[in-house]
């Protein structure tokens, strides 16, 4: 059985709530789930990653919980009659103090956005689909004449073309839910529209007061957010190249290149990138991909992405197993061609972190010696990151005893986390529990080649410094 090594992020939604199906979409290869927080409650979405939680617990496989704050989405108000269409050339106001919008204006959630924007500004509602240039703004009142037109329904999203609107990357609503994120134990949680590496930090800040360990997601999908990306990705622990909002400002073009730079990036800072929306979009209503679709899911591999993230396809669409099947699918064969394309061996490379240098050796080591897999004993989780950044072929075992350290690495490229029992066991008794765990998991037959890396003190926290070569079943002592 090949392993895929690409991960699936799947968002819950109408479409993937009952029990039924989140076991099977589990089964089917899910391995993190994404809570949208622009949905629902704080109740349901407890309920929801408590039920997750159990289903992988009886499957027996790792499932992760990422809370995607809402963020700052500028959003029109209601029109009386739900939604209203619009006709190139038509006049139409984006009024801050309209209650009730009809077919001359609508109101705002943002009540500042008048006193933002400029005269021939060009706004994009509803993701870009309808495109509007502002002629004149007066006082809170913009004036603006339809460039793009088409149905336009309650409280749909604004963008600013080429971005640069202030509104905080944390709204009141998403510190309130962060709190939620903290209560429901989340392994990862998103913010949405940073600007700058600020607003990573602030987010950080704002989990670990709330007492929460997980790892902080910046969503990229501001044109600023770009300028700053090196810095933003520094503060993080991992991005998401967020197409939807992205293309809307940057514009649909640039996206592609961006997601590339923005992998290259994620992956040459050690940090993780979730590739976002859009990747399998007709299958919202079709149980099979169109031909670009298969290709973008496949290039979002080729580029060296740790995940995949669905979104509608998985939360509101008519096929969430179907595209699951189609992603894993797609992913493996895409992996084969990985390796022709990535060699990199980072050889001429001077690390300063020895578990970075000690990833570098093992990776090197598993493809100049037919050895099956890596194992990695990691508390943290950290040992097994790097061995992910350096790009191995054969699969890495992380063997941890942290049930939070394994829920993370749930989204990490090539890495399979499973516990260890390592309590009371000296370092040869460990190291022959990790033979006996990739045993079990049929993993490796006796007489296999693996690779470990462990830290010596065994049982110590820091850092690995060791590299073990084995053949399973020598070290037996019967
Ligand atoms: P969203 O983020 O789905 O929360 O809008 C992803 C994106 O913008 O691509
Ligand atoms: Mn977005």
């Amino acid at each position: 059985m090949t392993l895929r090594k690409t991960k699936i992020v799947a968002t819950l939604g109408p479409s993937s709530s009952s029990d039924e199906m989140l076991a099977r979409m589990i089964t089917a290869g899910v391995n993190v789930v994404r809570l949208n927080f622009s949905h629902g409650n704080a109740e349901d979405h407890i309920k929801r990653a408590e039920i997750v939680r159990n289903i992988a617990m009886k499957l027996g496989r790792p499932v992760g919980v990422l809370c995607d704050l809402q963020g700052p989405k500028i959003r029109i108000g209601r029109f009386e009659l739900g939604k209203i269409t619009l006709k190139t050339g038509d006049i139409f106001i984006l009024d801050a103090d309209c209650e009730l919008g009809d077919q001359y204006h609508v109101g705002l959630d943002y009540k500042a956005l008048p006193q933002e924007v400029v005269e021939n500004a060009i706004l994009l509602l509803d993701d870009g689909r309808i495109t509007m240039q502002i002629n004149r703004v007066k006082g809170n009142q913009i004036h603006c004449v339809v460039l793009s037109g088409g149905v336009l329904s309650n409280n749909k999203g604004i963008n600013l073309q080429g971005g640069g609107l202030s509104a905080d990357a944390l709204t009141k609503k998403d510190r309130e839910d962060i709190k939620t994120a903290v209560a429901l134990d989340a392994d990862y949680i998103a913010i949405s529209f940073p600007k700058s590496a600020l607003d990573v930090e602030l987010a950080r800040t704002l989990v670990r007061k709330a007492g929460g360990t997980a790892s902080i997601v910046a969503k990229i999908e501001r044109a600023e957010a770009i300028n700053d990306l090196e810095a933003i990705i520094d503060a993080s622990d991992a991005i998401m190249v967020a197409r939807g909002d992205l293309g809307v400002e940057v514009g649909d073009a640039a996206v592609p290149g961006l997601q590339k730079r923005m992998i290259r990036m994620a992956r040459a800072q050690n940090k993780l990138v979730i590739t976002a929306t859009q990747m399998m979009e007709s299958m919202i209503t079709s149980p099979i991909p169109t031909r670009a679709e298969v290709s973008d899911v496949a290039n979002a591999v080729l580029d060296g992405t740790d995940a995949v993230m669905l979104s509608a396809e998985t939360a509101a669409g008519q096929y969430p197993l179907e595209t699951v099947e189609a992603v894993h699918r797609v992913a493996l064969e895409a992996e084969k061609e990985y390796f022709s394309q990535h060699h990199a061996q980072k050889l001429d490379q001077v690390f300063i972190k020895t578990d970075e240098a000690l990833a570098a050796a093992a990776i090197y080591t598993a493809q100049h010696l037919k050895v099956k897999a890596i194992a990695a004993l990691t508390q943290s989780g950290n040992a097994a990151q790097w061995l992910s950044r350096a790009d191995a072929e054969v699969p890495i075992y992380a063997l941890s005893p942290d049930k939070y350290a394994r829920r993370k690495l749930t989204l990490h490229r090539g890495v399979y986390p499973y516990p260890i029992e390592q309590a009371g066991k000296n370092r040869d008794e460990i190291i022959m529990e990790m033979e006996q765990v990739l045993l079990r998991q049929r993993v490796v037959n006796l007489g296999d080649l693996v690779l470990l890396t462990f830290g010596e003190p065994i049982g110590h926290p820091g850092g690995t410094n060791t590299l073990k070569i084995i053949r399973i079943g020598e070290n037996r002592k019967d």
